[in-house]
């Protein structure tokens, strides 16, 4: 994998991926508390026929209604946890061999390359690459155009890969790589700069929400996110629902605040000090990131789920 090999064998053991599950859950919470019933209905049963649904429902409560919540949260941090799944195959490994087929899946690959698109930044006249493909913005804009024209099976399988991708988009650290002279294979999202406090600039981001994954603590951040939101945007903000606005401005934000501190990427002895300003940023613009990915997730399904579809 590309971005592994430019970055050398210790970063691997390292890597950063995706808002840790804190992040996704409480986006998926705003999200899910905003469909419309019709919306919600062909949500829920989509991911009933899906073939995770047991374990996606083993610890959920017993009354429907809070059952088909869990599991929308569970699904939208699948993608995360096929990572470490030996059913499933990374199919961007040379030679790779694939895992054998199992019933109701259309295929076992891990497909680790989509949680993210590469949009290259240089900040002191590096040479930068374009972003490979497949990448988050093909898949989100592949899917978003499949899940409003295919039928149920095809849905079935798109419907935790969007929820998933649209949430790792707004993490600005999703949407870039940073190219100095002192690192031509560029960044990889910010997981080559050292940073303290945490390990990496990507981890950082990561768990800007917090490293809770409880409900409680989802449930209660998701419900103080939103509504803050909604105070500072009014009660009904324009929501964007297209995945090439959501990719620029975080490569917007990556550009002004999250590399805000200079072209340095630290070095593993050497990490670049983050003051306790800069954190308490990254904690206020995470709290926008997950309430507007919330609000524009909800949006893009009320929009293209129609119950019908699903039955
Ligand atoms: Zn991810």
């Amino acid at each position: 994998m590309a971005r592994r090999r430019a970055l050398g064998i210790f970063l691997i053991a390292n890597q950063a991926w995706a808002w840790n599950a804190t992040g996704h859950r409480i986006a998926s919470a705003i999200a899910y508390d905003l469909l419309t019933e019709k919306a919600r209905q062909g949500v829920d049963a989509l991911l009933a026929a899906h073939p995770e649904y047991a374990a996606w429902s083993r610890d959920a409560p017993a009354d429907p209604r809070h059952r088909a919540r869990a599991v929308f949260l569970a699904a939208s941090i699948w993608p995360d946890e096929i990572r470490s799944d030996t059913r499933f195959y990374d199919d961007t490994r040379p030679n790779v061999q694939p895992t054998p087929l199992l019933a109701g899946f259309p295929s076992m690959e891990r497909h680790v390359n989509w949680h993210y698109i590469d949009v290259p930044i240089s900040v002191d006249g590096a040479p930068s690459q374009p972003p490979k493909s497949p990448n988050a913005l093909s898949e989100l804009r592949r899917i978003l155009k499949e899940i409003k024209n295919q039928r149920a099976p095809v849905q079935i399988h798109e419907l935790p890969w969007l929820i998933h991708l649209e949430e790792d988009v707004h993490q600005p650290l999703h949407c870039v790589s940073r190219f100095l002279n002192a690192q031509p294979q560029g960044d990889a999202g910010g997981n080559g700069v050292y940073v303290t406090p945490g390990r990496n600039l990507h981890a950082l981001w990561d768990g800007a929400a917090g490293t809770d994954s409880s409900d409680s603590y989802v449930n209660r951040a998701a419900a103080a996110i939103s509504a803050d939101f909604l105070e500072r945007n009014g009660r009904h903000p324009r929501v964007s629902k297209n995945p090439g606005e959501w990719v620029n401005e975080g490569v917007e934000l990556a550009i002004h605040e999250v590399y805000a501190f200079g072209p340095d990427a630290g070095e593993r002895d050497r990490p670049i000090a983050l003051t306790e300003q800069y954190q308490s940023n990254v904690r206020l613009l995470a709290r926008t990131r997950l309430a507007l990915a919330g609000l524009r997730l909800a949006a893009v399904l009320n929009d293209q789920i129609q119950v019908k579809d699903s039955r």
